[in-house]
């Protein structure tokens, strides 16, 4: 019950199936941080009936490029990003999604599955109910693994976590902070850049900030032995920490819910075997640097309602054609992934300084060529930004979209 699981339960009810939702956890997940949602989520959000329960929190108010020492200046925040993405947080597309799925879906909290066997006709499928310690095995004509980074689905059919799983030696550390941090005004974002390590703070025009600090480590399973707050203090190192950043360390060191991980890549050769299907991050998390989780998983959801049915009968047919529409542009989100992370966490001091000259560099028409260059601004375009499976969705049968043309 992610967004993509929540999303693809809905459309493929309205494409006449009769899902039924597992979710491990014992009720709904509708917490989250700061998510983007490019003009491909957008199209697909629209096609899925469920655009209307969401609205973009950008906000106007110009954001802060800070240092430790307690200087400032204009700085770019994510709002500025080529493509305009709608910004928002992860709990409004959750409820969006929830609001449009029917009433009549079955949902199944506080379950898991342990075995997934298959063969031509149907898959069945043993359930463990947590909560009540029985197990269950039934029969499915589709699995959809959507269970996430690390999904069991995947586990149990196409292998074990550290052959699809790519570690980019990142962490993050993201959760709500309530009110405004020490020094900023309400509605302002901030950023605090140093090399290999980096502080954000995501304003919206209404609703509290959500705060991300990422960094750079030689050691994942290290980063997992202390809690995030003391990982996070290491991370930024002995020198004093400053209004912001220390303000925000001791809110992360108080807070609820944090959401603290390394960031891993999914990447498989094919999200489907035989009846079983995985979806969104299970399949190919493509990391909150591509910033097309949530897109990706609303574009995956739609895109496999639109090709059972247009494959009726024949669930191999639909999810080859659903696999070849989708994989050239998640692909591309994968491997510019990479690249974006240097907007969020750069390098040296080289490239930060790059950073900072953009906004002077893009007063000029060279520079702003340039400025556009580096941002990728022609792919944002294409890749993001476009309706990348309307074509697909609203075109003749036999069309097929590779590599982002019709
Ligand atoms: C800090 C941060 C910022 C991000 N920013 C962006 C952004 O700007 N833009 C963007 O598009 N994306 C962003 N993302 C990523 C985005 O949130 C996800 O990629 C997106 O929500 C798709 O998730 P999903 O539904 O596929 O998987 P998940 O959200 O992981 O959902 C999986 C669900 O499956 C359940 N589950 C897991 N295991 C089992 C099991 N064994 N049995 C039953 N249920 C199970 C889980 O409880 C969960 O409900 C960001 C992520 C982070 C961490």
């Amino acid at each position: 019950m992610g967004v993509s699981g929540i999303a693809t339960a809905a459309r493929l009810r309205r494409a006449g199936w009769r899902p039924v939702l597992i979710e491990k956890a014992p009720r709904r997940r509708s917490g989250g941080y700061f998510v983007a949602l490019f003009g491909a989520g957008q199209a697909a959000a629209k096609r899925l009936g469920m655009v209307d329960a969401i609205h973009d929190r950008a906000s106007m108010t110009r954001g802060l490029d800070l240092d430790r020492a307690g200087s400032s200046r204009p700085g770019m925040s994510y709002a500025d990003m080529p493509g305009k993405p709608w910004l928002m947080l992860r709990s409004d597309v959750e409820k969006a999604a929830f609001s449009v799925l029917p009433d009549d879906v079955e949902i199944r909290y506080s379950t898991v599955p342990t075995a997934i066997e298959q063969d031509a006709d149907g898959v069945d499928v043993t359930l463990l109910d947590t909560a009540s310690d029985t197990t269950t095995t039934e029969r499915f004509d589709l699995v959809v693994g959507a269970d996430g980074l690390r999904s069991t689905v995947r586990s149990l059919v196409f292998g074990p976590h550290e052959k699809y799983l790519r570690r980019m030696n990142y962490m993050v550390a993201a959760f709500q902070y309530t009110g405004t941090p020490a020094g900023l005004a309400p509605g302002q974002g901030a950023t605090l850049l140093e090399p290999d390590r980096s502080l954000w703070v995501f304003a919206f025009s209404d609703h509290d900030p959500t705060v991300m600090l990422t960094y750079r480590t030689d050691d994942v399973d290290a980063e997992f032995t202390r809690s995030p707050a003391e990982r996070v203090r290491a991370a930024f190192g002995p020198k004093p920490l400053g209004n912001v950043l220390g303000d925000v360390i001791d809110a992360l060191e108080s807070a609820d819910d944090v959401l603290f991980d390394s960031v891993e890549q999914v990447r498989l050769d094919s999200w489907h075997r035989g009846r079983v299907v995985l979806m969104g991050d299970a399949a190919w998390c493509v990391t909150l640097y591509a910033g097309m989780g949530v897109s990706s998983g609303l574009t995956g959801a739609d895109l496999l309602g639109g090709m059972l049915e247009r494959h009726p009968g024949d669930v191999g047919a639909a999810l080859s054609a659903w696999e070849r529409a989708l994989r050239p542009y998640v692909g591309h989100y994968q491997d510019g992934a990479f690249a974006d992370r240097r907007i969020f966490v750069a390098d040296n001091r080289a490239q930060l300084l790059l950073r900072r000259t953009m906004p002077l560099l893009s007063r000029f028409k060279a520079g702003k060529r340039l400025a556009d260059r580096i941002m990728r601004l022609e792919e944002i375009a294409v890749y993001k930004n476009a309706d990348i499976v309307g074509a697909l969705l609203t075109g003749p049968p036999e069309r097929t979209i590779v590599g982002g043309t019709a």
